[in-house]
């Protein structure tokens, strides 16, 4: 029976996803070189899609890993010396600071209670951090740090480099790139493709920084070293045998996200958000986890259970229908539903009935 996934990451395939997949073997995509023409075109087209998707200014390069995590360390590897500075407001954002120690970084950590976003004028200034690192969107709990706050981070940071976790939540939020330096997600949550690859976006400012580390001598690592990326990526390549199929659906989904309207996607994404968090507001065994309104998440919603979660997890399977269980401590009293492109707003408002019904 077909199941209908709410999940956040892997998550529900775009709508396209099939269509393209069979174009992709019927056309030999799939056996070609990552050195032919047909690659690079392959490469072109997505980075041109993403570009336009994203309204991504020239200054920034798009660069492909296998994941966000990949990104985290090649962050770490190839833009700090010394010091880093974490805005953690759950699981996903504690990992890359921990990642940052892993590397014997000093990591300044300002730390959210769950549910809650770090405050943003509680952060000090200091001119020795060299990255500033939020994460908009943050997976575990639904919340979401507002694009105003990296305006704030700017001002207490004019010289560090300023990244930005969007894993679960580009393309639907519209960063502002002139007061960032990098950005990243995983394909498998907004975008609705198959994991096992990874975008990480630059500016000039990041490859002068890895140029400047290597050239004190620092080790910026090697395969996936950020200059070496950098060069391969303006020639439409990558270093490794990529991940073919995956940058080919990102660049065709990107399209597909074109075709229909980014503005449509987001007003899109909004409604549906509306009608899981107003939709189940008098529902006797929920409340949204995040109390703040200002700060929830629109991509991940995430609602505190009364009982066990397993419960309503289960009576939604026996429709088809698979929701997110809560993430670590949380798994058995929360319940997180992704609210990605791939999911219409038909299947929203079933959903939500769906849940309506369980009492
Ligand atoms: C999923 C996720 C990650 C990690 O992505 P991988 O694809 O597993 O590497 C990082 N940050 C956030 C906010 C996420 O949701």
């Amino acid at each position: 029976m077909h199941q209908l996934y709410f999940t956040p990451g892997p998550s529900a395939l775009y709508p396209t996803v099939n269509l393209h997949l069979k174009d992709a073997i019927n056309k030999g995509y799939l056996s070609a070189s990552h050195r032919s023409a047909t690659f690079k075109d392959i490469y072109k087209e997505t980075e041109n899609n993403l570009r336009t998707l994203l309204s991504l200014p020239d200054n920034f390069s798009i660069l492909f890993t296998s994941s966000a995590n990949e990104v985290w360390e090649r962050l770490i590897q190839n833009t700090v010396e010394n010091k880093t500075l974490h805005l953690v407001n759950g699981a996903f954002s504690k990992r890359f600071a921990d990642i940052a120690t892993d590397y014997k970084k000093e990591a300044v950590v300002y730390s959210a209670k769950e549910g809650e976003i770090v405050n943003v004028g509680e952060i000090k200034e200091d001119n020795e951090v060299e990255l500033v690192a939020i994460t908009h969107n943050e997976t575990s709990t639904g919340v979401s740090q507002p694009l105003e706050d990296i305006q704030k981070l700017r001002n207490k940071f004019p010289d560090a480099l300023i990244t930005v976790d969007a894993v679960s939540s580009l393309p639907i939020v519209d960063l502002p790139y002139d007061l960032i330096d990098s950005a990243y997600f995983s394909i498998q949550k907004c975008f609705g493709l198959p994991a096992g690859l990874g975008v990480w976006i630059v500016n000039n400012r990041c490859i002068e920084k890895a140029e400047k580390l290597e050239n004190k001598g620092i080790i910026t690592g090697s395969y996936h070293r950020l200059l070496s990326m950098y060069k391969k990526g303006k020639d439409y390549q990558n270093i490794e045998t990529p991940n073919v199929l995956g940058i080919y659906l990102l660049g065709k989904v990107a399209g597909d996200m074109l075709t229909k309207g980014i503005g449509q996607i987001r007003n899109e994404t909004i409604y549906k958000a509306g009608v899981l968090y107003y939709g189940l507001q008098t529902h006797p065994l929920l409340n949204p986890f995040v109390g703040n309104e200002r700060i929830r998440s629109h991509t991940v919603c995430v609602f505190n259970t009364k009982g066990e979660s397993e419960r309503i997890i289960n009576e939604l399977k026996k429709n088809n229908m698979v929701i997110g269980s809560g993430y670590g401590s949380f798994k058995s009293n929360h319940i997180r539903i992704a609210n990605f492109p791939a999911t219409g707003k038909e299947q929203i408002e079933m959903l939500a009935d769906k849940i309506n019904e369980i009492q």
